[in-house]
Order: C-alpha cells, then structure tokens, then sequence
C-alpha cells in the first residue's frame, strides 16, 4: 500500500474531529492493541507465511511444528488448536500458517459475527475435508452456537433443529473432518467444556526487545524503508512487547523520516518521530502519563478511587480501566489495590519525581502501605 493511500485512510477517519481531540485521538490510536482498517492493509503484507519465519514464541512454533507434520504423516486433519493471548502478538498469523502449512483453505470467522447457532451450521456446512476454520474472538460466541461447535469439533456432526416448540426436530448434518483454531484474548471466559475439545493449546507471550527488534528488521525488509539497528532499538523499546504496535510505529517513523529528513531511520529519527506522536520511552503515550501523572502529582500517589482519577483526567472510568492502566500494571507503574489505584515507586521514577516518605507505594514499604490503606 503507498504512503499516500495510509494517510488517505486516516484523515478519513480521523477528519471529524476536533484539533484536540483530533491530537489525542492519534496518540492513542497509534498504540492501540487492536487493528484498524490501515493496520489489516499493512498486516497482510507484513505477516510471516511459514513457521520458519515466526519471530519468538519458539517453544508454540515447535509444538505446533510437531502437531502439523504428525498429522500430515497421517494424513489426516491436525487436532483442534486454541491460541490464547493479547491482541497483536500473532493469534491469526498462527491460524493463517496452520492452513498454509497444510495446504488446506482457511475460513476466519469470530465469535460476536456468530450470533445464532444458524450461522454456525451454515459455516460449518460449507466446510470441505481438511479444512482450517479460524474462529477469532471465541470466547465471545453465542451459547447455542458454543453448543452446536462441541459437537462439531468431537463428532464431526452437527444437529440441525426445523421449527419450534415441541414439534421441533432435530436433523443430523455430517460434516468432514475440519481443523478449529480459536483464538481468545480471554481463555478464562472459554467454557470448560468448549476449551477441553482443543487437542492443543498455546498461550502467545508479550515480545523481548530484541524480538520485536527482529520483527521491525524484516518489516523494513519488506516495506522498503532503510532502518539502522539502532533506530530499530528505540522503536522497540517503546511497542509494548506488541508486534502490531512495532509495526505501526515503524510506519509512522518512516513518514517522518521521508518528510523531515532523508528517509533513513535512525536512532535520532525514531526519537523526534515518536516525540511527536507523544510515545515516550517506556512506551506510554497521552493518557497513559496523564493518568500516572494525575495519580502522583494530585493524589500523592494514591490509593485514590478509578472514579477520582478519571474525573481528574477527564476521562470515563471504563477508558482509563481498560485503555490505559492494563499497560501501565503490566509496566508495573501502577497496582489495582481494594482501597484504589496505588503508584508504585518505579512510576515515581518515570515522571522524574522523588517517592514521598507518606506513600503507599505497594510491595517496597508494606507497612506504611498497609498503615495508609487503613486510614484511607
Ligand atoms: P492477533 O491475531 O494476535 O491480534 P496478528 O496475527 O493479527 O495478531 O498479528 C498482528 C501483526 O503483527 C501481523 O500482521 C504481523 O505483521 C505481526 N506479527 C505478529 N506476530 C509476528 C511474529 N511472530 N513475527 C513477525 N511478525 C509478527
């Protein structure tokens, strides 16, 4: 896809905003986990075709590896794979492999698309002999279509129901050999019984650093952008341990290098672009050190209520839960405690602050911790 037609892209979006908001918008939307219409264009050219060519998740490549070639031995249909994880790490890249590797057609569909076991049956109905059907979002399937699937997956069989009450019927459908790959960012919400039919499960992990240094190596490879390793250091410092992110931030450091300076990414280059998309070196953008920020400098460092600290960055409640603070705990800047939202020292450190002597800071003073917590 050319430069010009990703910016078409997103000012199309991002066009009825207002300037400010227009600003955060973009701050946000460029370590957003989940992709976008620019993202899915980009991915398919950026994702790897073979397992060979998977970057990390080495010991889910080998397993998988071993999974695909027993069964091609075989020659049957491989075991029923689920694939748990974070968004971004790699869950449809496995599926899309999975069939390529077998030289079987992939069908992707996902759970919230699947809103009656009706729509099911028709998916599965069409399927042929060793097909992969790759269910995205799982963990969001309709509880009929849930049931129907158990069937499916162990008896290869689904049971039509033809009208309604008690003269309904139900009206067996064969169906041929199939292989399910599900993915869930949620495998605890999986029923029991839904989980327990997948002969093989994998939990992608967050990326190292140099891994994601890998990924931007061979996504400059292959969209032509000349990358230096120590440009390739600083984007991956600060892509949350995400390929898509490190993806995304590639891209926008390349248009910054094309327009403000010769088009080469260096280490300078990736630092002035990502300052101007206000993503700093741990990776948190705007609201990420608005939140941090407001937790610290307002509320000494808590605990302070999920309501307050949202009102204080004038966000909704439900943004700041579910946008902003999963990164900064999984940074470990910030701890969900049963009095409220804690600091804790490293993210003291972050803002360049020194820790008070009264805060709570969790796990470095657990005694004064606990003294704050009961004052309240
Ligand atoms: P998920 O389905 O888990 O949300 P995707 O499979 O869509 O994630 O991956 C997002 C993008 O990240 C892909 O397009 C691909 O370019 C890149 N990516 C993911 N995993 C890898 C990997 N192991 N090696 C190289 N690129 C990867």
């Amino acid at each position: 896809m050319s430069q010009d037609s990703t910016r078409a892209t997103e000012s199309e979006v991002e066009g009825p905003l207002g300037a400010q908001e227009q600003a955060y918008a973009e701050s946000r939307a460029i370590l957003a986990v989940d992709a976008d219409g620019d993202d899915r264009a980009v991915e398919a050219a950026l994702r790897p075709r073979h397992l060979g060519e998977v970057i990390g998740q080495e010991r889910v490549c080998e397993q998988l590896s071993l999974v695909l070639e027993a069964a091609r031995r075989r020659g049957g249909a491989p075991d029923h794979v689920l694939l748990s994880g974070p968004p971004g790490l790699g869950k449809t890249t496995l599926a899309m492999i999975i069939a390529g590797e077998m030289s079987s057609p992939l069908r992707l569909t996902s759970g919230p698309a699947i809103t009656h076991a009706g729509d099911l049956a028709a998916i599965l109905s069409g399927m042929n002999d060793g097909d992969v059907l790759f269910v995205d979002e799982i963990h969001r399937m309709s509880r009929p279509a849930e049931e129907m699937l158990y069937l499916a997956m162990e008896d290869f069989r689904v049971d039509v129901i033809i009208g309604k009450g008690p003269g309904a019927t139900a009206i067996p459908l064969e169906i041929p050999p199939f292989t399910l790959v599900g993915a869930t960012t949620r495998a605890g919400l999986l029923p029991g019984p839904l989980r327990d039919r997948f002969g093989f499960t994998a939990h992608m992990d967050f990326y190292s650093a140099a891994e994601l240094e890998q990924v931007l190596h061979r996504s400059a490879r292959l969209l032509g952008v000349p990358l230096r390793p120590e440009g390739a250091t600083e984007v991956a410092g600060r892509s949350r341990g995400t390929p898509r992110i490190a993806n995304r931030l590639l891209r926008r450091v390349r248009d910054y290098a094309q327009v403000r300076a010769d088009g080469v990414v260096t280490r300078e280059i990736a630092d002035a672009a990502l300052a101007v998309y206000e993503v700093d070196q741990e990776g948190l953008d705007r609201l990420d050190r608005a939140v941090l920020d407001a937790l610290l400098r307002r509320f000494g460092g808590g605990p302070v209520g999920l309501s307050t600290l949202a009102v204080a960055v004038g966000e909704e409640p439900e943004t700041v839960e579910e946008v902003a603070e999963p990164f900064l705990v999984r940074a470990g800047l910030l701890a969900r405690t049963p009095r409220g939202r804690v600091a804790t020292a490293a993210a003291w450190a972050h803002l360049g602050l020194a820790v008070p002597r009264h805060a709570a800071v969790p796990g470095s003073h657990p005694s004064l911790f606990d003294g704050d917590a009961a004052a309240g």
